[in-house]
């Protein structure tokens, strides 16, 4: 990726890598979409697309939660901007039980640090766990939950955050430790779509 400091991926780019992961992720059988606002949201939504059950046509349903890590947040000090994952939004009071027994797919736009992704995982096991135990202990291996993760970007970096071996990780695309600038958070869409194009040059002219 050389000198390419930033990359901006296109509507079209993300869409089509998320078809091309489907197969994939399909393999996993999910029933549940919980999406890591903002940038999960609309992945999340382009997955179902191509996740539907045939047999049923039923589509998959999407939970939001939102989690903050490089946002000022009003009440956030300094220190805590990029160092702490920071709840703007949950499941519910009934998050254990929207989750109860289910196949969860956590879905963010790109996995950096790794720290928004292990602290929405460990956050949904422990909402998992308090409602499992409220069960009587015959009936909690049958509903226990499977996670697994999907990102569209992951980048090739060193991690902070750490993911357990057992949970499914399904991604888009490996990049290098660029800056991903994605359509969604344009202005002007064309202008993005110009600079997207210029940096697929970049890129080939770079391989
Ligand atoms: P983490 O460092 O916890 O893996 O990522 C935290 C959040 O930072 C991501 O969910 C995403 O919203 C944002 N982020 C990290 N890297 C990038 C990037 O390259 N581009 C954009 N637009 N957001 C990023």
């Amino acid at each position: 990726m050389g000198e390419l400091k930033h990359l901006h991926a296109t509507y079209n780019d993300i869409h089509n890598l998320i078809k091309l992961s489907a197969d994939d992720l399909a393999t996993f059988k999910p029933d549940l979409f919980v999406a890591i606002g903002g940038g999960g949201f609309f992945p999340a939504r382009a997955l179902r697309t191509f996740l539907k059950d045939p047999s049923t046509n039923k589509n998959i349903p999407i939970q939001a939660i939102g989690l903050s890590l490089y946002e000022a947040l009003p009440g956030t000090t300094a220190e805590q901007i990029g160092h702490e994952v920071i709840r703007t939004q949950w499941l519910g009071p009934d998050a254990g039980k929207t989750l109860l027994g289910r196949r969860v797919v956590i879905v963010d736009e790109v996995d950096d640090t790794r720290k928004t992704l292990q602290y929405a995982l460990l956050e949904l096991q422990k909402d998992v766990e308090k409602e499992l135990l409220a069960l009587p202990e015959s009936e909690r291996k049958a509903n226990r939950t499977e996670f697994a993760i999907y990102v569209v970007h992951n980048k090739l970096k060193p991690k902070v955050g750490k993911l357990p071996p057992d949970v499914p990780y399904f991604v888009g695309a490996e990049v290098g430790d660029v800056w991903l600038d994605y359509p969604w958070e344009a202005e002007d869409i064309e202008e993005h779509d110009r600079l997207a194009a210029e940096d697929k040059v970049k890129l080939i002219g770079a391989t």
